[in-house]
């Protein structure tokens, strides 16, 4: 069995060159290759001597991921669904921003978590990605976005393990994968630029810390635990408290960093004033521990077996107003590739579920109050 040089951070590829009686040296030249240029075959690595890449021909390979499909959204979304085998599909979203370009990746073909109002967890668990699996997501978006766009540069600026997965219980996996991210010789993205997102798993927390301490949201979506317990299950292990503990202490491993808090809005669930005031009394009380953060409220996006209704955009201001007024940083996420089905938590929906589609769509314009699709406030823009 060859080895898919994706599935390697630049130590794995060092020990790997090391095997094949090579200098460690090699495994940066390789890295580059592959990472900054998007090689796929060794015959284009015109810098290494001939016999070395015939010995890595018949040793390694570079395999991509294998696209289903890619949808292009009006406002310049792209999604692509990648088959990963065993009728298994995972989706990967590029955002384009006029300051910024933003790959939105997948950490796993389902989850486990099954929070009430993300299709992903209502479609259970499948299975882990490997490393060469998270990061070829990168590799061909990237390279792909060159090409496609005519640029020379790079494209991607910001990473969010936001797609399908809960990337803290994929945590051997999805380490290597960040370094690549991180390293210089790989994409040089800066530990601000990517973010893990995570429902709450709190002794993982700890571990990206120590290990590559990326800029941290966490999926709060409840200022009490009963209601967080009933919208996200892991909250029964892993209480408000004590995660609210742990994004504290993940501030010390990264300072000068917000904590963003992800909350997503559902009507008359967790969007009234008085859960807003409960957020307030909740952080303020972890501030004084050290805790600062800032709010990304979500409107939710509905699918049908959720039977849950996104927030009206007044609820959606309301609440926001009192964080703002409590001086909590808060914004209002735009809903992007709306008609391509790229919004949180839909992701890969229309494969599992091709029927659904269109009444989801349907749902989602009824959702959207007056055409307003497009919000964003800070407390600068207030
Ligand atoms: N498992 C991780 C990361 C993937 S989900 C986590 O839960 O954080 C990424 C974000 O999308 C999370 O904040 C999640 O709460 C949100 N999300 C999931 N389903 C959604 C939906 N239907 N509408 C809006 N946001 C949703
Ligand atoms: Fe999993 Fe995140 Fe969806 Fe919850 S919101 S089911 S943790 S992907």
């Amino acid at each position: 069995m060859t080895t898919n040089l994706l599935d390697l951070d630049l130590e794995g590829m060092a020990a790997f060159c090391e095997q094949l009686g090579q200098k460690r040296f090699r495994a940066t030249q390789l890295f580059r290759w592959i990472h900054q240029k998007g090689a796929s075959d060794f015959e284009q690595m015109t810098d290494l001597a001939k016999a070395l890449r015939e010995k890595l021909a018949v040793s390694a390979r570079i395999t991509g991921p294998k696209v289903v499909s890619r949808h292009e959204s009006t406002d310049g979304t792209i999604k692509w669904l990648f088959d990963v085998g065993a009728g298994d599909v995972i989706e990967t979203v590029f955002i384009p921003e006029s300051d910024r370009g933003t790959l939105c990746i997948s950490s796993q073909a389902g989850c486990a978590v099954g929070c009430r109002f993300c299709s992903t967890g209502h479609q259970g668990f499948s299975r882990n990605l490997t490393t060469g699996e998270i990061i070829s997501q990168l590799w061909f978006a990237e390279h792909f976005l060159r090409k496609h766009l005519g640029r020379d540069e790079r494209v991607i600026s910001n990473v969010v393990m936001m797609g399908m997965g809960e990337p803290l219980q994929n945590y051997s996996q999805l380490l290597p994968a960040l370094k690549v991210m991180l390293d210089d010789h790989g994409y040089g993205l800066s530990r601000r630029r990517v973010t893990v997102s995570t429902s709450g798993v709190v002794p993982m927390i700890d571990r990206l810390a120590r290990d590559c301490p990326v800029a941290l949201a966490v999926s709060l979506h409840a200022p009490q635990d009963a209601l967080r317990s009933d919208l996200v299950p892991l909250n029964k292990k892993y209480p408000i408290a004590e995660l609210l503990e742990a994004c504290t202490r993940y501030q010390s491993a990264a300072p000068r960093d917000f904590i963003t808090f992800e909350y997503c809005m559902l009507d008359g669930v967790n969007d009234q004033p008085e859960h807003a005031r409960q957020l307030v009394a909740l952080m303020k009380t972890h501030a004084a521990n050290g805790l600062s953060c800032k709010f990304n409220l979500i409107p939710f996006n509905p699918f049908p077996a959720s039977g849950l209704v996104r927030s009206q955009m007044p609820q959606v201001m309301a609440f926001a107003r009192i964080l703002m007024d409590a001086g909590i940083v808060t914004t209002v996420r735009k809903t992007r590739g709306d008609d391509i089905d790229a919004a949180c938590g839909q992701l890969a929906g229309d494969v599992q579920d091709r029927t659904g589609v269109d009444q989801r769509m349907a749902a989602q314009r009824q959702g959207m109050l007056g055409g307003i699709k497009v919000v964003v406030l800070s407390k600068d823009a207030a």
